[in-house]
């Protein structure tokens, strides 16, 4: 249970006492004020207070059915009452003399109770008598009995969402494996047809028939090879998928040459700005220094945001990547376009997994590219963001240690 206390919790305590706060700017000064009040009170007539912050627990606030808060709540001895509002010292004030001589007279009626019975068996006898005894040990009891079931609150409150955080993890990946498998249909379909014309061509040709010109060969294995590598991308996506959100992310960084890595990736994505008339513009620091990464990670991270950039950017549009060494140890690279960029409300919200803008929801993708980046990079101890490019598009940046011998 995650409630603090401000005194021991003793079954002596002649009265208990819950406070319910939260954590709204707004409710700080007049929370200051009553646990202020509280203190004072606590030097007059020693009671024991806990408190509960309802961010923490909102579980506990609908066990009690507050509607507000700061709310104070008298558990013991009961009948248990509950005050809340913005006058709520007056409140107490109001009722504390009378909390006081309850408690008192609860206090004498247990002291009684064990003057009369000393042995267990006349404790039980006077608990099934129903005479005024009952109540006390009931009333003691209920102390026990509302902290267990605070903390058996807490802990079916952490297994419901621990339950619903695993479902809508199967859900998803349910959802996912659906996707991908609907749409790896259409790539296959077009490596097979390629596939099959040039198998057709080959046999032609053996035959000393028709042959097709080498341009049309050309771009038969063109066709090919790109789509092939389309579901490359979608067997990684869908990997990253059932290895499950929380699986740690392994790195084994190693001496980096950026620019040689960008070279290997540029030949990966030029078809696809031919395709779209994107024209890709690179500045590339030749005296940039190396940097600590795991080659094979910040290639998927080159990958996905050039990806992202060409899919989200319009034809005709640009892309640029930039790297700069920024401080003595760390690199930044960037990849900016011009196309409809990111509403700055959703700057952080991108880098969720799941997380799409509204608008793009027609275009292919699983939103999962852009937490990726974010888990790879922050495991290079980087930092990853977006903001506007001067033109409207958007800029994603990320950092990476230089590598120092
Ligand atoms: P996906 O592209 O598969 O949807 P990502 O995680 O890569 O998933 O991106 C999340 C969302 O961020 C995208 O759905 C899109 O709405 C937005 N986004 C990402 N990159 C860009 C970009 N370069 N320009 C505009 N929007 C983008």
């Amino acid at each position: 249970m995650q409630v603090s206390s401000e005194q021991p919790t003793s079954t002596e305590a002649r009265l208990q006492l819950l406070l319910f706060v939260d954590e709204r700017p707004s409710s700080r000064q007049q929370i200051q004020q009553i646990r202020r009040y509280l203190k004072q009170l606590q030097a007059e007539y020693p009671f024991e207070l806990q408190i509960v912050n309802v961010g923490e627990q909102p579980y506990l606030a609908e066990h009690f059915k507050l509607v507000a808060t700061p709310a104070l709540i008298k558990i013991y001895p009961e009948p248990r009452q509950i005050l809340a509002g913005s006058n709520l010292i007056e409140q107490l004030s109001n009722w504390w003399l009378r909390w006081q001589q309850s408690a008192e007279a609860q206090a004498n009626l247990v002291a009684e109770l064990a003057e009369t019975s000393t042995k267990p068996k006349d404790l039980e006898n006077l608990n099934n008598s129903g005479n005024y005894g009952t109540s006390n040990v009931a009333a003691i009891r209920s102390v026990a009995d509302s902290v267990e079931v605070i903390r058996l609150s807490d802990e079916v409150f952490r297994l419901k969402r621990e339950q619903e955080r695993l479902l809508e993890q199967l859900q998803f990946k349910d959802r996912i494996i659906a996707m991908v498998a609907h749409d790896l249909r259409n790539p296959l379909t077009a490596v097979s047809i390629a596939v099959e014309t040039l198998e057709a061509q080959f046999l032609s040709t053996k035959k000393g028939g028709f042959s097709a010109s080498p341009a049309l060969l050309t771009q038969l294995f063109k066709q090919a090879r790109s789509q092939a590598k389309i579901i490359d991308r979608m067997i990684a996506s869908l990997l990253q998928v059932t290895r499950g959100s929380s699986a740690e992310l392994q790195i084994q960084p190693h001496k980096l040459d950026l620019i040689e890595l960008y070279q290997d990736v540029e030949a990966h994505i030029q078809d696809r700005a031919f395709t779209k008339s994107q024209s890709i513009q690179t500045d590339l620091p030749n005296d940039l220094p190396a940097v600590y990464a795991d080659r094979e990670r910040v290639r998927q991270v080159l990958i996905n945001l050039l990806d992202n950039a060409m899919k989200y950017t319009p034809e005709g549009g640009t892309i640029r990547i930039s790297c700069l060494h920024r401080t003595t140890q760390k690199v930044q690279v960037s990849v900016c376009d011009t196309g409809p960029g990111i509403p700055e409300e959703n700057y952080d919200r991108i880098f969720e997994e799941r997380f799409r803008l509204k608008r793009d929801e027609a275009k292919d993708g699983y939103g999962i590219g852009l937490a990726l980046c974010q888990r790879i990079i922050r495991a290079h101890y980087g930092q990853i963001w977006v903001d506007s490019a001067p033109n409207g598009g958007s800029c994603f940046h990320f950092t990476l240690p230089v590598y120092s011998l």
